[in-house]
């Protein structure tokens, strides 16, 4: 596509401007709207002296001051990068200088407790702007109020040698109004820089363009018929990660409502949500259908309304799909695979004909899919899981300033290397079967971590299962298979561990093959997470010193 996000998005904006675009805490935003505030955010970043090819960061969880941040960084001819605000002081330091950011969104308790103490150390960092929580908005300011007692707030303070603006200023300020800005972009200018979740190591910046951007709009939207379909889209997904930037991004194209989750691990708010706006569309990482699943009241609620339940991002056991669709209907779930350098989806099962349950489905189109030995770099013979190689127009331009790791991912050809293992199958579709990183070998045999945890999960009492490779102590240099586990919430536990545990192998043993079978159970309370949801296998392999 020879063309610019900005303007596909401002078309779409132009066209929907009396739909609502959001609903956040009860109130609901227009696109007209959020489309005048882009327009001021725009504005400011220019008389700031931001020009093309700067980067802000945006620090904000799932609230409206994110959305009216990125188009206004993109209209401004900038580059917007998602930071977690989940992030730890070190992790924050690192993005920020990693992804030389000059400008940053943050929330104003953020600022105080986090931006501001670690100020000097962020030498591209020009220009700060704090905002607390919609607190623009005259009815949600009274909501916030009481909220903002519990919560620790904070007040933003001037920086040595940087500028701190508050966003509520930008969306009043006379100074913002009005006044025409141009900004040439074409189709190879970078739109994004996207870092990755960060769930085998630290996160790399992906820089995505124009183009990257404006071909995953269209193919996704094209792809799942949502064109035209102006309902209610409701997205667990972060917004600082590709998978939520995208939602809302589809949201716009399409004239949809989207539902704000701030918290996406509030479950109440997302029942809420299901029970009172009822969503067309909805998706998710596979932990937070878990917790709704532990729910009693998420199988009391009507579902008949929702359509399509996306998830995508991590492992969902075959398991834990057929209790969610005996929830909220057949047929409804749509797992997707894709990953921040393809831009978000790549491969989907498709929405009409066969979907294969535990397969992620067909490639979009205009999209190759190559298996190949992990050992040989040959294409496998059909069947044979090997690295997963994906070639679209989606894919990134490049790790930000990372010449050597980007010509590892993409090859001379243009393929992406995924770090996924997977299969193809005669049709065309697509089993993932692990990562690469997260494979085992035991005794000198390949164990697939996903395969034991699928396989696992239907023993009665095991809702997660986590395996790991431990250090054998027996065998230095070999690993021994360790799993960690957390317990369904409707399983009768009468708290003897050892007879649970030994239950548990007497279980894998039936159904793995020897060298598959957990060496160590070790029972938890919950997996950690990291901070897309995702399960942190890196938490539980610092807990066994691997
Ligand atoms: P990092 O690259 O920093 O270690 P990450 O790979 O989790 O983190 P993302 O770009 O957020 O970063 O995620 C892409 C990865 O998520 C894919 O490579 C794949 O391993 C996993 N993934 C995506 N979709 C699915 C899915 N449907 N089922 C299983 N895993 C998935
Ligand atoms: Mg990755």
């Amino acid at each position: 596509f020879e063309t610019d996000g900005v303007t596909v998005i401002n078309e779409s904006m132009d066209r929907f401007k009396k739909n609502t675009a959001m609903i956040f805490m009860g109130v609901r935003i227009t696109y007209g709207e959020i489309d005048a505030y882009a327009d001021r955010f725009a504005r400011m970043l220019i008389k700031q002296g931001f020009r093309k090819g700067d980067v802000v960061g945006i620090n904000l969880p799932n609230i409206p001051e994110y959305v009216i941040a990125w188009l206004g960084i993109m209209r401004a001819g900038c580059i917007s990068s998602g930071v977690s605000p989940l992030l730890s002081p070190k992790e924050l330091e690192h993005q920020l200088n990693d992804g030389e950011i000059k400008g940053l969104v943050t929330l104003d308790a953020l600022f105080v407790h986090r931006v501001a103490p670690m100020a000097d150390r962020l030498p591209h960092l020009k220009l700060v702007v704090g905002a607390s929580v919609a607190g623009f908005l005259p009815k949600i300011k009274q909501i916030l109020g009481k909220l903002l007692k519990k919560v620790p707030s904070g007040k933003l303070r001037p920086l040595p040698g940087k500028t701190v603006m508050a966003f509520s200023s930008i969306l009043k300020d006379p100074e913002y109004a009005a006044g025409a800005f141009e900004v040439e972009l074409g189709p190879n200018d970078a739109a994004y820089l996207m870092y990755t979740g960060g769930t085998t190591g630290p996160s790399k910046g992906a820089v995505l363009t124009h183009r990257n951007f404006v071909s995953e709009l269209l193919l996704t939207t094209h792809y799942m018929e949502w064109t035209g379909l102006q309902v209610g889209i409701m997205s667990a997904f972060p917004m600082f990660h590709i998978a939520g930037l995208m939602v809302n991004a589809f949201a716009i194209y399409c004239g949809m409502t989207q539902m704000m989750l701030p918290d996406p691990r509030n479950v109440n708010m997302i029942m809420d949500f299901l029970e009172k706006e009822k969503p067309y569309i909805f998706g998710n990482v596979p932990s937070i259908y878990y917790m709704l699943l532990a729910q009693p009241r998420f199988k009391t609620i009507d579902h008949s309304s929702l359509a399509q339940c996306v998830s995508a991002a991590a492992p969902f056991p075959v398991d834990s799909q057929k209790q969610l669709e005996a929830v909220i209907g057949q047929g409804k779930l749509i797992e997707l695979y894709g990953m921040t350098e393809t831009t978000g989806v790549a491969v989907m099962n498709p929405l009409h004909g066969a979907k294969r349950l535990g397969a992620v489905g067909l490639p979009l189109p205009n999209t190759d899919v190559k298996i190949v030995d992990t050992a040989t770099g040959e294409e496998a013979p059909l069947g044979e899981p090997g690295e997963i190689l994906v070639r679209n127009p989606m894919i990134m331009q490049s790790y930000f300033k990372k010449p050597e790791e980007t010509r590892k991912a993409v090859d001379s050809e243009g393929f992406m290397h995924t770090g996924d293992v997977g299969f193809m199958d005669e049709d065309g579709y697509i089993t993932l079967v692990d990562r690469t990183k997260d494979m085992l070998i035991v005794s000198g045999f390949k164990v697939f971590s996903k395969k034991v945890e699928d396989i696992m999960a239907d023993h009665p009492a095991i809702e997660i299962m986590a395996l790991i490779g431990a250090p054998n102590p027996d065998r230095p240099g070999s690993e021994l298979a360790k799993a960690f586990v957390t317990l369904d919430a409707e399983y009768a536990f009468d708290g003897d561990r050892e007879a649970l545990k030994a239950d548990i192998i007497a279980f894998a043993k039936e159904h793995l093959a020897p060298y598959e079978v957990p060496k160590e159970i070790e029972i938890i309370e919950e997996m950690p997470l990291t901070s897309v949801g995702k399960l942190d296998k890196k938490v539980l392999r610092a807990n066994v010193g691997a």
